[in-house]
């Protein structure tokens, strides 16, 4: 059976369902008085599906209040079907193909995959390498960031006009973490290293200069030197990274193309969602898009923030 052909891919009341499971395990909940008692499911055939009325406050709410979904009047069934292509899709789906696969405009496409992509990120603030474990740290360049350099001017040699975008994968757990930073100087980097790194884990970097004096901070510091060519010495290295760095440029340039300085974070956040949540890590694609559909509380983004490319 093909997975698109579940009740809740195509009919409106079993997408509710779904959804008002993972959001209400215990039932529905007011969302304005937490009341779970007094509420009751509203009839009629001029109620919308998935409405309730909370008897305590005289309220009524759905599943949607304090959500991604809120105040989009996307079918949930709609919905349902873009959280699962783009949990599915390892490259990224852009809002072009969203928009002529599911139906809606282009710029629907573009807020509602702006807003699972806010479902996708993660609060996860465990430290990496806690218990002593390996962490890798390296960085790379992608795009144009047009914040430093006018759309007219002459291309650029070098990596100062492109966005960086400092990434660390804790080689126990498997999981990434990518922060977009605005330039690779040791008093920029070396403060989220410390926010993010367990003191007792051990880092593995590059030669790169602003990594030189990490060995202060953590418990071992050690790097490879690329410029001579030397990618590998033991078991240190970076490779887990430039692994997870290829297939984000793959995506970034084949999918998505152009990306603005103030996305380029949410962009960061799809990709690292779907590396933490693979096959690996006992992820498939279906329960990869309940993950998302579990984080979808909280993450309301204003329109105007997702506007603007
Ligand atoms: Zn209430």
């Amino acid at each position: 059976m093909s997975i698109l052909s579940r009740p809740e891919f195509h009919d409106e009341q079993a997408a509710y369902d779904y959804v008002e499971a993972r959001v209400w395990p215990h039932g529905a909940t007011c969302p304005k008085c937490g009341e779970r008692e007094r509420v009751g499911k509203m009839g009629g055939k001029s109620t919308r599906i998935g409405t309730y009325k909370c008897y305590k406050c005289r309220k009524p709410f759905t599943v949607k209040v304090g959500t991604i979904f809120e105040s989009s009047h996307v079918p949930m069934h709609i919905w349902l079907q873009a959280i699962y292509l783009m949990c599915a899709s390892k490259k990224g789906i852009s809002s072009n193909q969203l928009h002529r696969t599911l139906g809606v405009t282009l710029k629907t496409a573009w807020f509602m995959s702006h807003r699972i992509r806010e479902a996708m990120r993660s609060d996860d603030l465990a430290g990496f390498g806690s218990g002593g474990g390996v962490v890798e740290v390296d960085e790379t360049f992608i795009g144009n960031d047009r914040t430093k350099k006018p759309k007219h001017t002459k291309k650029g040699r070098g990596y100062a006009h492109k966005h960086k975008l400092l990434t660390l994968v804790d080689r126990n757990t498997g999981r990434a973490k990518s922060m977009v930073v605005d330039d690779l100087k040791a008093k920029t980097l070396v403060p989220i290293l410390k926010e993010n790194i367990a003191k007792e884990a051990v880092v593995y970097t590059d030669e790169a200069g602003q990594y030189r004096f990490l060995g202060k901070d953590f418990a071992g510091h050690d790097f490879t030197r690329h410029g001579a060519g030397v990618y590998v010495r033991g078991d240190v290295h970076t490779n887990t990274i430039e692994g997870y760095f290829s297939i984000f440029k793959r995506g970034m340039k084949g999918t998505y193309q152009h990306c603005a300085k103030k996305h380029l974070h949410r962009y960061a956040a799809e990709f690292e969602f779907r590396y933490n949540n693979r096959i690996a890590h006992g992820a498939d694609d279906r329960v990869r898009a309940d993950i998302a559909l579990n984080g979808i509380v909280g993450k309301r983004v204003l329109y105007r923030d997702s506007l603007g490319a």
